[in-house]
Parts: structure tokens; sequence; C-alpha cells
């Protein structure tokens, strides 16, 4: 398969379907090199995965290496912004149990009461141009402040100015990621991104096996914006992940998040 890897999918461990194995099963028949697993994130009401699950996933995920060499699996989260400040649900005492951390915006997510806003879709409750401004100060506060490897479906339920976050995913190296569920972005925002020259990846956000390596959404759009093949990290390459936990090519900045 011309992808070589996806990096942002789930299991019954959050809210999807089918076991790690059978994900990992599905990547091996399709022909991918890497795997990331990315439960929703511990602070989300409805989806999240619990911290006690962590060492269990990674339990099965060393087994899984052994019979399933040809895959390398990560472990990983898909965090939540909580706050303005940028603030997410990763603790410090997560992150050596993380290969991976992909984040976005998800509503549903205990922030509050501190920012009861991020509790709901931000779409709502101010002004257009009060909004934007508002969940692009959150996108970049959370890019600079915390080791986020990929920038899950970017403007989701939360506008924001799009040349922004892409100019910070650039300058911080998180990957802006083009969701194969949904993008929400128009096409003239896509190719404003697309000038800041950030970095894109594909990812399936597979919530059960089948879908995995599903990345019609994203090839549509950037063939439609003209925006070239070359530019997904995860295509015909590997991507080199900021966190750089798995890779021995790139060092991590550690770059570490506000403590909560
Ligand atoms: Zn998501
Ligand atoms: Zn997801």
């Amino acid at each position: 398969m011309a992808f070589w890897g996806d990096y942002h999918t789930h299991t019954v461990y959050s809210h999807g379907k089918g076991s790690i194995e059978d994900s990992v099963l599905k990547a091996a028949k399709l022909g991918l090199r890497e795997l990331a697993i990315t439960e929703h994130g511990f602070n989300h009401l409805c989806y999240n995965l619990r911290r006690g699950e962590l060492a269990k996933m990674r339990e099965q995920a060393e087994m899984l290496a052994e019979k399933y060499p040809q895959v390398k699996l990560y472990i990983g989260v898909e965090a939540n912004i909580l706050s303005p400040n940028g603030k997410i649900d990763v603790r410090e005492a997560d992150k050596p149990k993380l290969d991976l951390t992909v984040c976005g915006y998800h509503k549903l997510v205990r922030a509050f009461p501190a920012s009861l806003q991020y509790f709901l879709p931000n779409n709502i409750g101010l002004s257009g141009a009060k909004t934007i401004a508002r969940n692009t100060a959150a996108y970049l506060s959370a890019l600079e402040k915390n080791e986020i490897d990929i920038l899950s479906h970017p403007g989701n339920s939360c506008k924001c100015d799009v040349r922004e976050v892409a100019r910070a995913c650039k300058y911080f190296g998180t990957y802006f990621e083009l969701n194969g569920k949904r993008i929400a972005l128009s096409d003239e925002e896509l190719a404003a991104a697309a000038e800041e020259g950030c970095e894109f990846i594909a990812s399936s956000d597979a919530h059960s096996p089948r879908r995995i390596a599903d990345f019609a959404v994203p090839l549509q759009r950037i063939e439609r914006v003209g925006i070239p093949l070359s530019r997904l990290a995860n295509y015909e390459r590997l991507p080199l992940f900021r966190s750089g936990k798995c890779k021995d090519t790139k060092e991590g900045e550690n770059v570490t998040g506000e403590e909560f």
C-alpha cells in the first residue's frame, strides 16, 4: 500500500469496536508498516480511556509485537484541549506510557468549571470573531506547551484561524491531520494551510478495524485543492514525530505541559 502507516485509530478501549489485535491484523493484511492506537483522552465524559488500562494495552502491544513483527505498533492517546491556555488531558506521569500524542478539540470533556466553553462546541457562545480568536489561541498554546505529534481534525467543532494554526504546526513540528472521517475546513482554508508549509498526515480515525487506512476523504480533498501527495508524511514514507519516542531519528525537545 502506498500509505505506510495509520496513526489515529480507536479500539474497544475507548470509542471503537474490535480489539488491538483485530486492528493490527487488519494493518498487517493491508501491508501497513506502522499503526497507532490512539484512544480518546482521559477527560472525555463519554469515550475516555481510563488511565489504569494503559498498562494492559502496553502488555498487549508487547505480545503483538512478537506475533506481528511486520507492524510497528504505537500506543498513544487522542488528547483533548481543555482550556484557552492550552491545557490538555495528558499529565506528566502519563507521558512515559505513551508512544504518541494526537490531540484535538472535542466537546463534552471535563474542563469545567474554569473553562465551561470547552465543554460545549466551540462554535457557539461568542461572536464569530471572538470565538475564532479564542480557539486559535487555544490551539497555539496547546501546540507550544505540549509535545503534540498530530493535531487531529483541526477546526472540527472549533472554528479557528487555520493559517495561524498551520503556521504553528510547522513551527513546532506537529503534523496537521487530514482526517478520514471528516475534514471540517473549506478548500480555501486547506489551501492556506498548505501555503504555510506545514506537513500533513492522513489518518483514518478508524473506530473499527475495517476502516483502518481508509484515506478516501483526505485523498479526495487534497486532489481538489491541489496539494501534492508528497506533502503527506505517511505517503510512501514514515513520519518523524515531534516526540521522537518511537524513533531513534529525532530527539524530543522535552516541551512540558502545564500540570493540573
Ligand atoms: Zn477526534
Ligand atoms: Zn479519533
